[in-house]
This record gives structure tokens, C-alpha cells and sequence, in this order.
């Protein structure tokens, strides 16, 4: 296989080994002779499946005995819904802040389902940045932040102060750097982007603010009767999460989420030095706010697209092209992602930068 650097915004890279015993289990899955997907999702091994990647996000995150780890399915998307379907009382509020497409689709699913207040967005400035200083009232349910902004390519530098809990959906940088879960209600990441493939979402959920809604809820979108069903009330989606446990065993192995946390730092700081540097390109978003995850940058001058294009698909780099509603270019960094790939990208931006400067 032709060697490529993955930069694809999601579904995203996933280390080499984790694929190569993904696809061992799919053949032949604890030596049992059959696979991990056509066996009972209640025998013993895939319990242990479950299990193991529940311990891990535990581990990793050091999440402490109040919360339990759940495995569903639905998407970050669906937990737009059942974020406040189970933690946003029937005559309460709940604040958003408004800081891209997603957090926009998360406050369109929430008003379906109760009051909801926008405390802060910065819409007005093409999410170009992360509000601050906004006021949060002490009578919310909570407050839900989207911590990494994948389209736009901002992440909140800090998580702000708040004097409610949190809820965040943190799909695109969860296990990137450290999370003090306690401030939170609750957690959600979809898998595809720092954990495993899509089909399952994590969600790590504060049982001691469950119950209080006085609502009703349907069973598949209620996270008390998932904890008290083991994150197994129906068939779990069993490969999803395999993978995700071997991603997560992998991280562990690496030295966990701070010595990640390094290297993603390591990968950024190319990256962005890069784009700041070379006169070709320019950066999307505001600097105190950029990601470590997602770098959106821009050409100067849109002439060369032909001839940069050219250069990055022969250098191997793969998926850099920016969200069809934002146009120019991301480089998604994930956990998996090398640092040589970014060292890739940096050496083709200097090599065009070259042949620009020899046309002109
Ligand atoms: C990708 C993404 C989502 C959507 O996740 P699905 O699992 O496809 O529903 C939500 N929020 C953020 C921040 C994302 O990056």
C-alpha cells in the first residue's frame, strides 16, 4: 500500500495497528474461530468488549465514580436531542453558545425539547473566534459548549468558568487534551474522530442530575435506562466499539491523553508556524482560538489553487480540501495523525511557495 497522509476532517485516521487488528477480529475474533460480528453481543467476550472500552475512557480521562460511560448510537447528532431531553428540568433553561454549524444544529434539536437561551456566538464575525466574558445565569440547567469547532477551526483555549454545569460536544477533540469531567453534566463525542470509525457515540454522563426533567422519556433516548442496562438495552454497535477500544488501548499505551496532548501541540505549532510564514497562505481564524485539531487556512490569491492542488495530491497528502461551507483548506490533526505527515504538508506549502516566487 501507497503510503498517504491522512488528513481527512472525519470519519478520520486511525492508527495502523488499531486497522490491522480490526480487521484480524473480523475474521477471527479471540481465537474463537468466528467473528466479532457475527457472535451475541451478551457472550462473554463482546461483554468484555464493552467493558474494557468503558474502563478505558475512565482511565484516560479519569473520570470519577459518579459518571457512567455509555456506548449509543445516533451521532453527536442525536445527542443534540438528548442532551436536554434528560438533563433540561420542564420549566427550566438551558444556555447555548452559538460558535458554528454544530453548535447551531445542537440549539435547533434543544428547543425542541424546552427553553434555551443563546448567551454568546460569534456568527457575526464568521466564527472566526471563541466569545468570552459571557454572562452565564445562575438559574440554568446547564451550559453547552462545543469545545472544537471541526468546520471553522476554533477550540475554546479554556474551558470557560462556570457557575452551572457543563454539557459539551466534544466530537472533535475529546482524548486530545485533559478534561476535568467533574465540571460537566455530561460529555459527548461522536466516535469517528479521535476514537474509531462512526456508529457509536460516547457519552459520559453525570447520574446524580439525571431524573430531574419531570419528563417522560423514550427508552432508546434515555440515559438512565442505558446505564441501568450496561449500555447494552439493545444490540450495542459492537465493531464501533471494538475499534474504539483498541484506539483508546492504543493512546494508553503512548503514554495517555497528556503525552498526546504533546504531540498535538508539536503538530500544531508546524502547522501554524507554516501558515503564518509562507506569503501564499493566510489563516482562517482568530489566533488566541485556533484548533489543534482542525487548521482552516486560506491561498492569498486564489490563481495558484490549480497549481497547489497539483502538488499536495502528488506529495500523498489526502483530504485537506476545507468544508464545502467554508471553502479553502483544513488540515485535521487528529490523535492519530504523525507528526511527519504535518512535516509533509509544511514541506509542499515551501516547495509552491518556491515555484510561485520562480513564475513571478
Ligand atoms: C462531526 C461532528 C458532529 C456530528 O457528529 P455525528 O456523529 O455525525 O452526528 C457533531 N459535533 C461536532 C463538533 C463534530 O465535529
Amino acid at each position: 500500500m501507497k503510503k498517504v497522509h491522512n488528513f481527512s476532517a472525519g470519519p478520520c485516521i486511525l492508527p495502523q495497528e488499531v486497522l490491522k487488528k480490526a480487521s484480524e477480529a473480523v475474521v477471527n475474533f479471540d481465537d474463537l474461530n468466528l467473528s466479532l460480528i457475527e457472535i451475541s453481543h451478551r457472550s462473554k467476550n463482546v461483554v468484555a468488549v464493552m467493558e474494557k472500552a468503558q474502563n478505558l475512557v475512565r482511565e484516560l480521562l479519569n473520570v470519577p465514580a459518579n459518571y457512567e460511560i455509555l456506548f449509543l448510537q445516533g451521532g453527536a447528532s442525536l445527542g443534540f436531542y438528548t442532551a436536554a431531553l434528560n438533563y433540561l428540568s420542564k420549566d427550566g433553561k438551558a444556555v447555548y453558545v452559538n460558535t458554528g454549524t454544530w453548535a447551531k444544529k445542537a440549539i435547533k434539536e434543544a428547543k425542541l425539547v424546552g427553553n434555551i437561551e443563546v448567551v454568546a456566538s460569534s456568527e457575526d464575525d464568521g466564527f472566526k473566534y471563541i466569545p468570552k466574558g459571557f454572562n452565564i445565569p445562575a438559574d440554568a440547567d446547564f451550559l453547552h459548549i462545543t469545545t472544537n469547532n471541526t468546520i471553522y477551526g476554533t477550540q475554546y483555549p479554556e474551558i470557560p468558568k462556570s457557575p452551572v454545569p457543563i454539557i459539551a460536544d466534544m466530537s472533535s477533540d475529546i482524548f486530545s487534551r485533559p478534561v476535568n469531567v467533574s465540571d460537566y453534566a455530561m460529555i459527548y463525542a461522536g466516535a469517528q474522530k479521535n476514537m474509531g470509525p462512526a456508529g457509536t457515540t460516547l457519552f459520559i454522563v453525570n447520574k446524580d442530575l439525571l431524573g430531574k426533567t419531570g419528563r417522560t422519556i423514550p427508552s432508546m433516548l434515555d440515559y438512565q435506562l442505558h446505564i441501568d442496562k450496561e449500555s447494552m438495552y439493545n444490540t450495542p454497535p459492537v465493531f464501533p466499539i471494538y475499534v474504539s477500544m483498541l484506539t483508546l488501548d492504543w493512546l494508553k499505551n503512548l503514554g495517555g491523553v497528556p503525552a498526546i496532548e504533546k504531540i498535538n501541540a508539536e503538530k500544531a505549532a508546524a502547522m501554524y508556524a507554516e501558515i503564518d510564514r509562507n506569503p501564499l497562505f493566510v489563516g482562517y481564524t482568530a489566533v488566541e482560538d485556533r484548533s489543534k485539531m482542525n487548521a482552516t487556512f486560506n491561498l492569498v490569491d486564489d490563481t495558484h489553487k490549480e497549481l497547489f492542488d497539483s502538488m499536495w495530491k502528488e506529495a500523498g497528502i489526502s483530504g485537506i480540501n476545507g468544508h464545502r461551507s467554508v471553502g479553502g483548506y483544513r488540515a485535521s490533526m487528529y490523535n492519530a495523525l504523525p507528526l511527519e505527515s504535518v512535516q509533509a504538508l509544511v514541506k509542499v506549502m515551501q516547495e509552491f511557495e518556491e515555484k510561485v516566487s520562480v513564475k513571478a
